[in-house]
C-alpha cells in the first residue's frame, strides 16, 4: 500500500503531468493508491449490445455497434460542434461532440465499424449521445469479461478521458504490482471467508465473472466499514477504560425540587428508563458518552435537563448546545421558566449576543455563578471558559462529527459528560456508522394523550378546501404553520413564492395576524416574528424551514407544507412534529404539484400512513438512498465511504461491527504482530481525516 501511495499519479504509465493535474483537481486522485480506489460505479457486460431501435425511457449508459453515416461540423467558434449520424441497422441516432473536434475528425471514418459506449438521451424525438467512448470492434472484443464504468466528470470527458483510459492506467499499475499486500488481519479475513485485498482490487476493476465481482465488492465494502467500526469502538472503549469522568453521586436539591415541584407531568416510562441509564453512567466514575434517540416530541429536552441538574447538584456546570439561534432561545426560555422555583441560574449565549452581555456571561461562567449555559455553537468557541463544566448536552441536527465531539471533550483536563440528542430518529446502521463511538438510549414512547397527527396529501385544485378547514381551526382558537421550501440553488424563485404565499395568506385570512420568518432575515427580526407567533398574538406563521428544529408552540394544530414534494421524508417528519404537541387533534397537510413522479408520490403517501419516526427514517433511507441523509450527516462519517451504500449495506455494517468487537476483544490495543499492518493503516486513515477536518 505504501509503495502505491508513494507512486505519484503523474508517474503512472500513460498519465503524465498535465492529466495528473486534471485527475487531482477533478477526482482528488493523487497517487496510484487513489487510482486503484477509484472504483467503477457500474459495469458493462460485453455480451450486451443494445439496438438503437430498442432505446426507450430513461436509459442507462449502453453499448451499441454500428457505423457513422456522416460526420459534419456545425456552427462556429465556441459553439462549434461535431455531429455524426450513427446507424446500427435498426435505427440511426445523433452523436455529438463539443470538444476535441479536430482530433476526432481526423480519426473517425465513415463506413467503418465502431463500438460506442454512452448514455442515450432523447431530444425532439431523436436519440442522441454526446461524447461517447469509441472503440474499434476488434479492440472491444479482445477485452474479456465485464468492464467497469468509472465515475467521471464532464471536464474529464471533454478531454477524452473515459472509462477505457482508466482501465488502461489501472491495468498498468496492477501489472507492475504483482501482489498488493493484505492489510486486514488474517484472523478477520479468514473466518469470514473474505477475498484477499489483492484479488479484490483486481476483480473490482476487471472481474472475470459476476460472482467474483460480488465477492470483491463485499470485501471492499467490509473493509471501509471495518476501519470505521474499529475506530469508533476503540474510542468508546478507550474512554470507558482510561478516561476518568466526574463522579456524580448526589441527587440533590436542584434535581429533587425540579422533580417534585416544577414538573407539570409524570415522566413517561421511556424517559424514566433513559434518566436511569444516564444516572448509572454518572455513577460509574467514567466519562459518559451517550446518544439519546427519540422521535419528535418524545420529550428529549426534559431528559437532558434532568441530566444537567444532576451535574448542578454535584457542584458542576452544564451546557446545552442547539443548532440554531431560534432553538437555543426557546430552550433557554423553557428551561429558565421551569427552573425558576429550583433556584438554578441559566444563561443564554448566541452568535448575536451583545458584547456587554457576553462579557457578563463569560465572567459568571468563570467564577462559577452561572449553573447552566444554553446556546449555539458560540459556546464552544475558544473565549468561553467554564469554571468546572461537568455536563455537555448537544441537541443536534446531525451537524456534529467525531472530530467536533473530540474538541468538546478536550475543554477540560477531565472532559465533561456528553449527551448527544438527535433531532429525529435515524436508521440503526447509520447510527452505528456516525455515532458508533457512543452508547445509545432510545426514547420509544410518546407522552400520553397525544393524538396521532392526521396527515393528508392535497393538490392545487383542493387548495380552497384546505383553506376552509384551516379557517375552522383558526376560529376554534388554534394556530397554524405554513411552510415553504427555500434552498440555495433556487433561492430567488423560492423567496418569490414565499413572499407571494405570504401575501395570499394575509388576503385569505384577514381577521388573523400573520407572522413571517425566513432564514435570510436578521436574527433580531426573526426573533421578533417568532415571538409574535409563540405568544399567540400572531395566529399564523408563514415560514421556511428555519422552524424545522425544535420550535414548540403547543396551541398550533395545523401544519401546511407547500411544495411538499421537494422535501425529504425526515424533514417532513420534523416539520410535522411541530404540531400535535397539545391534547387537541392536529393536522398536517402536504400540498403538492399534481404531476409528480411515482416515487415522489409514494414517498408522500408513506407520510400519510405512519407517524412513527423510526419507520419514516428507515423508509427515507431505502427510498432515496443514504445520499441525502448522509449529505446532512457528512461531517459525521469519519472516513470516506467509496463503495458502501449505507441504505442497502446494513448487513455488512453489522458484520463489520461484530468483527471489530471480536478483534478488539482479543487485542484491545492492536499490539499483536498479526495486527501491525492493519494498525498502521488505521492510524494513517485517522490522521488523514483529522487533517481534513482541520482544513474544512
Ligand atoms: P423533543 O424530543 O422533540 O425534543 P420536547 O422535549 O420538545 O421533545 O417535548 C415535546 C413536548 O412534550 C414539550 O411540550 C414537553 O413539555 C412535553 N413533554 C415532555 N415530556 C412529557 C411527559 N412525560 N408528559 C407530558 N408532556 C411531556
Ligand atoms: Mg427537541
Amino acid at each position: 500500500m505504501n509503495s502505491l501511495r508513494a507512486l505519484s499519479i503523474k508517474y503512472v504509465k500513460g498519465v503524465g503531468p498535465k492529466r495528473a493535474e486534471l485527475l487531482e483537481s477533478q477526482l482528488g486522485i493523487r497517487n496510484a493508491y487513489d487510482l486503484l480506489h477509484h472504483f467503477p460505479t457500474h459495469y458493462l457486460d460485453r455480451s450486451t449490445v443494445y439496438r438503437i431501435a430498442d432505446f426507450e425511457g430513461d436509459m442507462p449508459a449502453v453499448q451499441v455497434r454500428g457505423r457513422f453515416v456522416s460526420l459534419n461540423t456545425i456552427g462556429e467558434g465556441a459553439k462549434m460542434r461535431l455531429v455524426g449520424l450513427f446507424s446500427d441497422g435498426s435505427k440511426a441516432m445523433d452523436v455529438v461532440w463539443f470538444k476535441g473536434i479536430a482530433t476526432l475528425k481526423r480519426k473517425l471514418l465513415t463506413d467503418t465499424d465502431y463500438v460506442l459506449f454512452g448514455k442515450p438521451s432523447e431530444f425532439n424525438g431523436r436519440w442522441q449521445m454526446s461524447h461517447p467512448e469509441i472503440e474499434s470492434p476488434s479492440l472491444a472484443m479482445t477485452a474479456t469479461g465485464i468492464r467497469g464504468i468509472y465515475p467521471l466528470t464532464e471536464t474529464l470527458r471533454s478531454r477524452n478521458i473515459g472509462s477505457r483510459q482508466f482501465q488502461l492506467w489501472i491495468q498498468g499499475v496492477l501489472d507492475s504490482h504483482p501482489s498488493i499486500k493484505e492489510t486486514l488481519p488474517q484472523s478477520v479475513v479468514g473466518p469470514l471467508g473474505l477475498m484477499s485485498l489483492d484479488d479484490a482490487i483486481r476483480a473490482i476493476h476487471c472481474p472475470s465473472d459476476n460472482a467474483a465481482l460480488q465477492r470483491a465488492r463485499l470485501r471492499l465494502k467490509f473493509e471501509e466499514l471495518f476501519y470505521i467500526q474499529v475506530d469508533m469502538l476503540r474510542r468508546n472503549r478507550r474512554r470507558k477504560g482510561e478516561s476518568v469522568g466526574h463522579p456524580m453521586p448526589r441527587v440533590g436539591d436542584a434535581f429533587n425540587t425540579f422533580y417534585t415541584e416544577c414538573l407539570p407531568f409524570e415522566l413517561t416510562g421511556a424517559q424514566k428508563r433513559v434518566v436511569k441509564e444516564i444516572r448509572s453512567d454518572l455513577l460509574s466514575g467514567r466519562q459518559m458518552n451517550r446518544l439519546v434517540q427519540g422521535d419528535v416530541g418524545s420529550g428529549k429536552t426534559l431528559v437532558a435537563l434532568m441530566a444537567m441538574l444532576i451535574a448542578v447538584d454535584n457542584g458542576m456546570q452544564a451546557c446545552l448546545m442547539a443548532p440554531t439561534e431560534i432553538l437555543a432561545t426557546q430552550h433557554f426560555e423553557t428551561i429558565s421558566e421551569m427552573l425558576r422555583p429550583a433556584g438554578v441560574s441559566v444563561g443564554l449565549l448566541k452568535g448575536s449576543t451583545r458584547a456587554a452581555e457576553r462579557r457578563k456571561i463569560h465572567e459568571s461562567l468563570r467564577d462559577g455563578s452561572l449553573d447552566i449555559l444554553v446556546g449555539t455553537h458560540a459556546i464552544i468557541e475558544d473565549g468561553v471558559e467554564f469554571r468546572n463544566l461537568g455536563m455537555a448536552v448537544i441537541d443536534e441536527q446531525h451537524r456534529f462529527g467525531v472530530a467536533q465531539r473530540a474538541r468538546l471533550w478536550a475543554k477540560n483536563d477531565v472532559g465533561p459528560h456528553v449527551l448527544v440528542m438527535t433531532a429525529t430518529p435515524i436508521p440503526r446502521t447509520l447510527a452505528m456508522t456516525v455515532y458508533g463511538d457512543l452508547d445509545v438510549s432510545v426514547i420509544d414512547e410518546l407522552p400520553p394523550g397525544r393524538k396521532p397527527i392526521a396527515t393528508v396529501l392535497r393538490y392545487e385544485p383542493q387548495r380552497l378546501q384546505v383553506y376552509k378547514a384551516t379557517y375552522a381551526q383558526l376560529r376554534a382558537g388554534r394556530q397554524v404553520y405554513i411552510v415553504y421550501p427555500l434552498i440555495e440553488e433556487n433561492e430567488k424563485l423560492d423567496l418569490r413564492s414565499l413572499n407571494e404565499g405570504y401575501g395570499i395568506v394575509c388576503d385569505t385570512f384577514p381577521d388573523f395576524k400573520v407572522a413571517f420568518v425566513h432564514g435570510r432575515m436578521k436574527p433580531a427580526e426573526k426573533d421578533y416574528q417568532m415571538g409574535l407567533f409563540a405568544s399567540g398574538e400572531a395566529r399564523i406563521l408563514v415560514a421556511t424551514t428555519v422552524i424545522e428544529v425544535g420550535v414548540n408552540v403547543p396551541n398550533a394544530s395545523v401544519m401546511i407544507i407547500e411544495n411538499a414534494e421537494r422535501f425529504g421524508l425526515s424533514q417532513l417528519h420534523q416539520l410535522r412534529g411541530r404540531v400535535g404537541r397539545g391534547a387537541d387533534q392536529s393536522y398536517c397537510i402536504l400540498m403538492s404539484r399534481h404531476n409528480i413522479a411515482t416515487d415522489t408520490r409514494k414517498r408522500l403517501e408513506l407520510m400519510t400512513q405512519t407517524t412513527d419516526g423510526f419507520v419514516v427514517a428507515e423508509a427515507d433511507m431505502q427510498m432515496r438512498g443514504p445520499g441525502d441523509i448522509e449529505g446532512t450527516m457528512q461531517s459525521g462519517v469519519p472516513f470516506d465511504l467509496r463503495i458502501t451504500n449505507l441504505a442497502t449495506d446494513g448487513a455488512i455494517v453489522q458484520m463489520a461491527r461484530d468483527a471489530a468487537t471480536r478483534l478488539l476483544d482479543s487485542d484491545p490495543s492492536l499490539m499483536q504482530a498479526d495486527n501491525a499492518v492493519f494498525r498502521r493503516e488505521l492510524e494513517a486513515c485517522i490522521k488523514r481525516s483529522a487533517d481534513w477536518s482541520r482544513i474544512s
